[in-house]
C-alpha cells in the first residue's frame, strides 16, 4: 500500500516536472498531442503515451511520448529515457537533446553517415542516454520485484 502511494506521488511529481521545468518541450509536445488527438493515448510513468500514426519513429515531447503502432515495449521505454533527460535538462532538453535528435534521426548527411560506417543509431550521444536511461528503470524494477 505505502509503494503504490509513493508510485502515485512520484508520478504526480513527474507530471508537475514536466509542466514546469519541461514547459518549452511539453508545450511542443502538446501540440503534436492535439494533432493526434483522436490517437489512442494512455499514462505512462507519469507520462501521456500516444500511439501515432507514423509508422516507424517515436518522440518524446516534456510530458509527452508517442510511439507507432509497431514500436512495441522497447520504443515506449527508450522514449521514457527521453523523458528523463527532459527531466534533468528542463529548458535545455529541445537544444541539447531535441534538435540533435531530429538531425540524427531524418538528416540525409546523418542516414548517409549510419549507411556508409554502419553506425548504430543509439550510438548517437542523445540515444545512448535515452537507452542508459530506460536499462537503469529495467533493473531498477527487477530489484524491486527480486
Ligand atoms: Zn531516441
Amino acid at each position: 500500500m505505502e509503494g503504490k502511494k509513493i508510485n502515485v506521488l512520484k508520478r504526480i511529481l513527474i507530471t508537475a516536472l514536466q509542466l514546469t521545468w519541461g514547459l518549452p518541450q511539453t508545450v511542443v509536445g502538446l501540440i503534436v498531442f492535439l494533432y493526434n488527438i483522436k490517437e489512442p493515448h494512455e499514462w505512462y510513468r507519469g507520462s501521456i503515451r500516444t500511439v501515432w500514426r507514423d509508422k516507424t519513429h517515436g518522440v518524446s515531447m516534456g510530458l509527452f511520448i508517442f510511439t507507432c503502432k509497431g514500436g512495441g515495449p522497447h520504443m515506449t521505454e527508450h522514449e521514457y529515457g527521453h523523458c528523463m533527460q527532459s527531466l534533468i535538462l528542463g529548458p535545455l532538453y529541445l537544444i541539447v537533446i531535441g534538435l540533435p535528435s531530429v538531425l540524427w534521426c531524418n538528416s540525409r548527411r546523418a542516414i548517409q553517415t549510419r549507411s556508409v560506417t554502419g553506425k548504430n543509431y543509439y550510438s548517437f550521444f542523445t540515444e545512448k542516454w535515452a537507452e542508459k536511461n530506460s536499462a537503469w528503470l529495467r533493473n531498477r524494477e527487477r530489484e524491486k520485484l527480486s
